[in-house]
Order: C-alpha cells, then structure tokens, then sequence
C-alpha cells in the first residue's frame, strides 16, 4: 500500500488522479490522506469523486471514503476493463481532469474504449477541450495508442452540460523524444461566446490583435454558441508547429474585464513562443504520466511548474522512474524521464 501526503508540492486534484491512473496500471494500492491539503478549501469536490468513481468504475477498483469533502480516500485497483463508458460530473466540473484519470489505462488495455463525459468542457484550471484534442492528444497517438475527441456539445462553468466523446484505440506506448517543435505552421484565435454580450468577445480579439500584432488579420476569429450553451466566454490562442500545438486560453469570468482576458492568454502565448521549448507548462505536466509508463522519453518545456514536479514525484512513488529537469543554456528545460 503506497502511503501518499496530498499536501504535498502543488497539493491539488492532479496528486489524486495521477495517482489513480498509476495504482490502475501497476496494480498497487494507496492510501491518500490530506487531500487536496495545498488548497484553500481541501478535501475531495464533485468533480475529484468522479474522476476517482471513473478510475473505479473501469478499474474494477474499490475506494474507501469517496465523499465530497473527504480528505482521505484508499483505493485498491482491480483489473481494467475497456469498453463503453458513460461519465457525467455532476456539475460544471472539468470533464477533461475525468479523462486525464482513465485515459492512460484504458489507452494501454487489450481492447478499444469508448467514453462519454459530461460536464464542463471549457473550465478555467483544466484543460480545455481544445487543448486535449490539438495539444495533449497528437503526443498520445505518436507513442502509439490512437485516440480521438469529439466536442459534441460545449459545456461552460457554472451550468455545465457540455459533451466530449472518446474513442480509444489501445497500444503499448512507445518511449519518443520531443526536443523540438519544428518549424511553425498556422496561428489562430478563437473568442467563443454564449449568452454574454457579443462586444465582449470583439474586445477580447481586438485587444488580441494588438498584442499579438504579427498574426495575420485571417488567424482571428469570432464563435457565437447556441444561448442554451451559455453563459460562457474562453478566448483560444493556437499555435501550430510542425511537432507540437500550444493551445492557451484566456477564461471569461464575471469581474474580469475582456481585455484582462485577452492579455493574460497573449502573455502566455508570448511566453511560449519567445522559447524554442516543446511544451508549454500544461502539457509538460500532463506528459510525465504518459512518458513515465513508456518507460522512458524525453522533451523541452519552458519551466518546470509545481504541478509538473509533483507529478513526478506521484510517478516515482508508483514506477521505478525517475524525471530528471535539467536546465538548458538555451533556457528551456530538459525533462529526461528514465
Ligand atoms: P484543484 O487545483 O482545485 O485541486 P484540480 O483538480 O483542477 O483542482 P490541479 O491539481 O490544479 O487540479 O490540476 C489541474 C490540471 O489541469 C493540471 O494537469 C494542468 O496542467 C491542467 N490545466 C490547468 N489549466 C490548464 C489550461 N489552461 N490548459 C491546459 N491544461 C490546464
């Protein structure tokens, strides 16, 4: 039984569900205890209980203590099961973190999956739909499991209701290095909107325009959604290179001036390209757990973020790996997982 501490490092969601995906893999118990202990108001919350019934429900696992609220839970893996599987987080919570729970089981099982997750799809601290399926899961398919997203329906916080489907197609990950991103290809932004005003998507892509002042006049765009999808607002930032897709975004919130938005997003986007790295800072900690159970790999990120180190340390509790960042003089890191 691994004994975890869930207030340490970056002390959130991301220690419980790399945890879960490990223990399903390798087969291992754990036992967590301070749950989410690094936030504000710890303890598990809707959208952490589904993700773990989700590990339980393809892992034939069992969880002791799986309450919203709960600030210790024990999980013991059974063996996983691919099939269909229909999960809906109860409110707006992120149904890309329930993905990022049972994806790498089910992407290296014996037979296809298909999943249907409902909830939120656009959520400010997840990963956005747009992330998963331009950024995250083009890396998945080059180490060898196939696996395709579709957004039916957009989901926004606090109403929800958003559908992704997923069809997994298994194969055993091959260990890939992703040093560089390549020459770069297209530049995109998207402002998506539903029951807001329109003018605040216009000033999020103005203010855009100007700060990102050497994307073409056709890389900026407007997307009004259907009002029942809604109220809703991300603004999208794309850039597509020949190895990799960085996805940011800049999330609408009542308070938060569209301009904000805008130059939040572009100051990441300007972050990213200023470096020759290959992921940005989302994707290197998301990478680790699929690299970690290939065996091996390596790429470039910007800078090592507190998520990232903490998932490594997860990795290194459940595999005989370890994640190596070494700093280049370039000043983007290498992350070597051996
Ligand atoms: P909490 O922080 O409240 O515990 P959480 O379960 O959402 O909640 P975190 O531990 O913060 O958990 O993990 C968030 C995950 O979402 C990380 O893997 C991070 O890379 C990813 N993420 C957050 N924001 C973005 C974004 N804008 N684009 C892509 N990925 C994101």
């Amino acid at each position: 039984m691994i004994e975890i501490d869930g207030s340490k490092g970056e002390g959130g969601g991301q220690v419980v569900r790399n945890a879960c995906a490990l223990a399903l893999v390798t087969g291992t118990p754990f036992r967590i205890t301070n749950v989410r202990g690094g936030r504000e108001k710890p303890g598990l919350m809707r959208q952490h209980v589904t993700a773990i019934e989700a590990a339980c429900a393809i892992g034939g696992a069992e969880c002791e203590g799986l309450t919203v609220g709960a600030s210790a839970v024990t999980f013991r893996p059974g063996p996983v099961a691919p099939g269909e599987y229909h999960f809906a987080v109860g409110t707006a919570g992120s149904t890309g973190l329930v993905l990022q729970t049972v994806l790498m089981p089910l992407a290296i099982s014996n037979a296809p999956s298909r999943l249907v997750l409902e909830g939120g799809t656009h959520n400010m601290l997840a990963p956005p739909f747009d992330f998963i399926a331009r950024s995250f899961l083009p890396i998945i398919d080059r180490m060898g499991p196939t696996v395709t997203a579709r957004l039916v329906r957009p989901g926004f916080y606090p109403r929800g209701g958003g559908r992704i489907e997923v069809d997994i197609t298994p194969a055993p990950l091959r260990s890939i290095d992703c040093l560089d991103r390549g020459a770069p290809l297209t530049r995109s932004a998207l402002a998506m909107f539903a029951a807001i005003p329109p003018g605040v998507a216009d000033r999020e892509i103005a203010t855009a325009k100007k700060l990102l002042a050497d994307w073409s006049e056709e890389a900026f765009a407007v997307r009004e959604l259907p009002e029942s999808q809604g109220p809703g607002n991300i603004l999208l930032l794309e850039a597509a290179f020949e190895q990799v897709t960085e996805v940011v975004s800049g999330f609408g919130k009542l308070g938060v001036s569209a301009e904000r938005v805008a130059q939040t997003a572009a100051a990441r986007m300007a972050g990213y390209l200023a470096s020759d790295a290959f992921a940005g800072p989302y994707l290197a900690d998301q990478l680790l757990l699929p690299f970690a159970l290939a065996g091996g790999g390596s790429f470039t990120t910007v800078k090592p973020s507190q998520h990232s180190l903490t998932a490594a340390a997860v990795i290194e509790l459940f595999l005989e790996k370890r994640c190596v960042f070494t700093q280049q003089p370039s000043g983007t890191h290498l992350v070597e997982v051996r």
